[in-house]
């Protein structure tokens, strides 16, 4: 089996295959095996698992998840890798490469059909300039049991941070809307091949087995939080009122007084439960 990580060996399988790095596609290749063993470790992957993976790269991870998992799946947008992981995955029977962009890609279908019987889990070290995006597809999709990936690690941190904190955000709520966050470990820049400028962290994202909030309108819920967030400085009644222009201010201080919030809270303040207060009285408002 060919070392993946072993930084001249991958210099020259790059080299033979003329292959050239690219920044658009957030390619920062990792060199240090004791990371992908790492990520498969901490994301309990085993034989009864069904493994889709965003961006396999030349297969350091992929590699490491088809020696742990039942089957595995991987997304690869830069078709210029086809032959480079023909030569070092083309040895696993349970890999399959879908010659896809991730955010075009019906996730919950291909689980459904790829993963029949298996546990399905999500694992990645995610391109940069699409972390967010692709975070949203897999929690929207609601059907992994867990989402291990590696980001930048500010933005590991705000998925992860609490209400009232520096980092928290209308994304930290959007994720652990579907899933328990849990930090795992830090990645430095010099574990890639180009080093990216910045510090990465693996972060684990156990989703509810059925969502524990009780909320009226999933829509609504999100609206209500990206209002909430949109305009840090104002209070919660200000940006209210400009999410919901139909309401108007004076109603919206009527449903925080109802939901048992003073007028000048701040949105960053709120956890997942009384974003729920506030938007199930939002979806009563305007469905009367
Ligand atoms: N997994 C490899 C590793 O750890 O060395 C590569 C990780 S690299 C950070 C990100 C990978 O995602 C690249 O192989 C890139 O081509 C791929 N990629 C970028 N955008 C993508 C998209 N929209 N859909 C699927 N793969 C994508």
């Amino acid at each position: 089996m060919i070392d993946l990580c072993n930084a001249q060996q991958l210099k020259e399988l790059l080299a033979r295959h003329g292959f050239h790095f690219s920044k658009a596609k957030g390619q920062n290749f990792l060199i240090q095996s004791w990371v992908p063993r790492q990520i498969v470790e901490y994301a309990e992957i085993d034989k009864g698992c069904g493994v889709l993976e965003i961006g396999p790269g030349v297969g350091p991870l992929t590699q490491q998840l088809c020696l742990g998992a039942g089957k595995v799946a991987a997304l690869e947008v830069d078709k210029t890798l086809r032959p480079i992981l023909a030569e070092t995955l083309g040895e696993f029977e349970n890999l399959e490469i879908i010659w896809q962009d991730a955010l075009k890609t019906d996730i919950a279908a291909l689980v459904k059909e790829r993963f029949q019987g298996l546990r399905p889990m999500a694992c990645a070290n995610l391109p940069y300039y699409i972390t967010s995006p692709v975070l949203s597809v897999l929690l929207e999709a609601k059907c992994f049991d867990s989402v291990t990936v590696m980001v930048q690690k500010e933005v590991a941190q705000r998925i992860a941070s609490k209400a009232g904190t520096g980092d928290y955000s209308a994304f930290s709520v959007f994720c652990q809307y579907y899933a328990q966050p849990e930090l795992l470990f830090d990645v430095p820049p010099s574990c890639f091949m180009p080093q990216p400028k910045v510090t990465s962290s693996v972060i684990r994202l156990k989703t509810y087995e059925k969502l524990p909030w009780e909320i009226a309108d999933e829509g609504l819920f999100f609206r209500t939080v990206r209002a909430s967030f949109a305009q840090r400085r104002k209070t919660l009644q200000n940006g209210l009122s400009s999410g919901f222009p139909e309401l108007g201010k004076a109603v919206i201080a009527e449903i925080l007084t109802q939901c048992g919030f003073s007028l000048n809270v701040r949105g960053e303040t709120l956890d997942i439960p009384a974003f729920g207060r506030i938007s199930n009285a939002i979806a009563a408002r305007l469905n009367t």
